[in-house]
């Protein structure tokens, strides 16, 4: 099954069952200053949650764009991990509750008719003292004790607000994915062959000022479930990342570098990162968001930086990224069609990006080998803490890749030296930073990007000082 397809059902399912559907916001959180990226399905809709405003319908099913940075170092590592996906939701603002969320999950999840999973395969696990959803899933549709786990994660509580218990659910992916007699092996969402592709929380408390808890007039349902997991499930593929969603980007990045996929699981992880980022980067440029050196901005450098690192171990020594747009816009432009609309647009924002990346990198070069140079000179074996800041700080040179050259010329890197110039830097910075505030970074110089000149400034505003 396609995950296109994966997407049309879940929308169509939660239509069937009387929802609304609700486009995807931008990934930009609208009037919420306490998020950075939309991280979940739930997240543009937290008006209606916190009783702000009425929906027309109570309930809710969409396919969100998410972003969460949290993952960054798994992508690549674990099989379903990524910096931008798809939650799928179904949301009730005071209407249906515990037992329609989990009957519809069960219908949706076995019925032929959705995505037809096996449900001997399937595990849930409930919040202990959550007897209601435990007998719903026991009693009411018949899973198994012995595919029930009851653990005190689930509870969904982030501070003063609604709050409450969840379900998890849980697909088997067999003994190839881990030994059936390791005692770590369970659904807990730690490991690869217990893969969690579904959460329900019931929100039916309120976490009160006073740190006491009691039950919420209208109860609702927040769901969200991964749209990359159910695929790597129904095409029965090995990760996320050899499905239909980012096995076309995965070829393209194979044909331009020239290097196989699947030949050198440390080139793969590669191949994974880059397919990973540059979907975060597209649809973040698609919503706006151009690298810079602060906040979302700043994400978007790092994660396109990386990206451009990891190409190079597969050989890769020029602007490559800007070619894996148009691929991500086949892929994703039938539901998001932003990301062909912007092409032009985003191609440009990448590419200027890119070169800027790559002069940094031979400028860095250039000076870190004087250093070197000199350093050796005078009987050092080491390049000090205060050089290796100014590469960084001055030049945007990654800290990791003057250690590597360090490496290579038998020399190492005073990292505490560096820490120490980072510290004082940032101390210099929060006396200014009434200054650097007020230049808006993602707007102005970068609002006009057809000349390379006006792209080369930025770093000349804002200094890495104001980095996160
Ligand atoms: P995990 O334990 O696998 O990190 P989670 O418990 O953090 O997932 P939730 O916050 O419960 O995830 O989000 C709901 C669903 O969204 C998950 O069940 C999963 O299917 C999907 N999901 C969460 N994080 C990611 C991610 N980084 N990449 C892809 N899918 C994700
Ligand atoms: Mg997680
Ligand atoms: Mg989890
Ligand atoms: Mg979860």
């Amino acid at each position: 099954m396609k995950a296109s397809d994966i997407r049309a059902k879940w929308l169509q399912f939660f239509e069937s069952k009387g929802h609304h559907i609700e486009p995807s916001a931008s990934l930009v959180p609208h009037n919420d200053p306490s998020l950075l990226w939309i991280n979940a399905g739930m997240a543009p809709l937290k008006p209606y949650f916190d009783g702000r405003v009425m929906p027309d319908n109570p309930r809710i099913t969409n396919s969100q764009k998410c972003i969460r940075t949290n993952d960054i170092e798994n992508v690549g590592k674990t099989r379903r991990h990524h910096t931008f996906f798809e939650m799928l939701g179904n949301f009730s603002i005071g209407d249906y509750f515990k037992e329609e969320a989990i009957e519809w999950a069960w219908e949706f999840l076995t019925d032929k008719k959705w995505i037809g999973f096996d449900a001997n395969r399937l595990y849930v696990t409930v919040f202990p003292e959550d007897e209601e959803a435990y007998k719903l899933w026991n009693e009411k549709i018949g899973v198994p004790a012995d595919h029930i786990i009851k653990t005190e994660d689930n509870f969904w509580d982030i501070g003063e607000g609604p709050c409450g218990p969840c379900t998890e659910i849980f697909y088997d992916r067999g003994e190839k994915y881990g030994d059936p007699n390791d005692p770590e092996n369970y659904p807990s969402g730690e490991n690869e062959r217990y893969l969690e592709v579904w959460n329900l929380v019931f929100s039916q408390f309120n976490h009160n000022k006073d740190g006491s808890y009691t039950p919420l007039p209208n109860k609702n349902i927040d769901t969200g479930a991964g749209l990359e997991r159910f695929a790597s499930i129904l095409q029965d593929v090995d990760s996320n990342f050899d499905t239909d969603l980012f096995m076309p980007i995965i070829e393209e990045t194979s044909r331009i570098a020239g290097v196989k996929y699947k030949e050198n699981p440390e080139l793969d992880v590669a191949f994974k990162v880059i397919a990973d980022h540059i979907r975060t980067v597209v649809f973040t440029a698609g919503d706006g968001v151009l690298p810079s050196n602060e906040g979302r901005g700043y994400v978007v450098r790092r994660l396109l930086r990386r990206a451009v690192r990891y190409g190079k171990m597969l050989g890769m020594d020029r602007p490559f990224m800007v070619e894996l747009v148009k691929t991500v816009g086949d892929v994703m432009g039938s539901h998001y069609p932003e990301v062909v609309e912007k092409r032009e647009f985003i191609e440009k924002v990448i590419k200027n990006e890119e070169e800027r990346f790559h002069e940094t990198l031979a400028d860095g070069l250039a000076i870190l080998s004087e250093m070197a140079a000199a350093a050796k000179k005078e009987g050092h074996t080491q390049i000090s803490g205060p050089d290796a800041f100014k590469l960084y700080d001055t030049y945007g040179f990654p800290f990791d890749l003057t250690e590597e050259y360090a490496a290579e010329h038998g020399l190492t890197v005073d990292r505490a030296g560096f820490d120490a110039s980072m510290e004082e830097q940032r101390e210099r910075a929060r006396s200014t930073r009434q200054v650097t505030e007020s230049m808006n970074v993602q707007g102005g110089p970068l609002a006009d990007l057809t000349t390379k000149s006006e792209f080369v400034g930025y770093d000349e505003y804002v200094t890495s000082s104001t980095v996160l």
